[in-house]
């Protein structure tokens, strides 16, 4: 399998990149928000909780969101390979996922850091709650979710670059250049 972690703070294009990466490569893609925001949907029990964290710019807790993904990991057994956005999102999450995957006999290929400044994430987030009405894309959740995103997340740049997977992809210019830039660095992944 051909396992990809697209990874960036809130706003960075993250979903949009996923999209075309899905297209061009003929992977699954798993968005750990897109799952909770469905939950909230469907007014599940899983929802009711996840909201009360979302809402606040704040994360899930691992376990919850670990046992999540190990499920929705389950049905993508036929997979040939699999874009993770939005997780993992803090240290226990990626040592979760490279248990998961070890036990399924495969492995994180590269992770991929869309970087993008923080005026421009703002911006772009601002924008995209005018349009979706997503209920923390909101200036005072926004700045949440920035600090979570330095706080607990960033640290997994580290972690990723001393197990020899990371990539840094500058994530403005328009969407073909970026996704270009991404391109090419997947295809040197399924070579080797
Ligand atoms: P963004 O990248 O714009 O923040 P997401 O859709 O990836 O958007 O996530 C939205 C929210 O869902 C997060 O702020 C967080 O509360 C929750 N969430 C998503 N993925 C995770 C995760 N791996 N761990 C904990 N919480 C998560």
């Amino acid at each position: 399998m051909l396992n990809v972690v697209i990874f960036g703070a809130p706003g960075s294009g993250k979903g949009t990149q996923s999209e075309l990466i899905m297209k061009e490569f003929g992977l699954d893609h798993i968005s750990t928000g897109e799952v909770l925001r469905s939950e909230i949907k469907n007014e599940t029990d899983l929802g009711k909780i996840a909201a009360g964290y979302i809402d606040k710019g704040q994360l899930v807790p691992d376990a919850l969101i670990i046992d999540i993904l190990s499920c929705v990991l389950d049905s993508k057994q036929n997979a040939k390979g699999v874009i993770f956005d939005g997780f993992p999102r803090t240290i226990p999450q990626a040592q979760a996922l490279k248990k998961m995957l070890n036990e399924r006999g495969t492995d994180v290929a590269v992770m991929l850091n869309l970087e993008v400044e923080e005026n421009e994430l703002i911006d772009r987030l601002l924008a995209r709650g005018k349009l979706s009405g997503r209920s923390d894309d909101n200036l005072e959740t926004i700045q949440l979710r920035l600090d979570v995103y330095h706080s607990q997340t960033a640290p997994l740049i580290v972690h990723y670059k001393q197990e020899g997977k990371y990539r840094s992809i500058k994530g403005t210019g328009t969407i073909e250049y970026i996704f270009e830039q991404i391109k090419n660095i997947i295809a040197t992944c399924q070579t080797s």
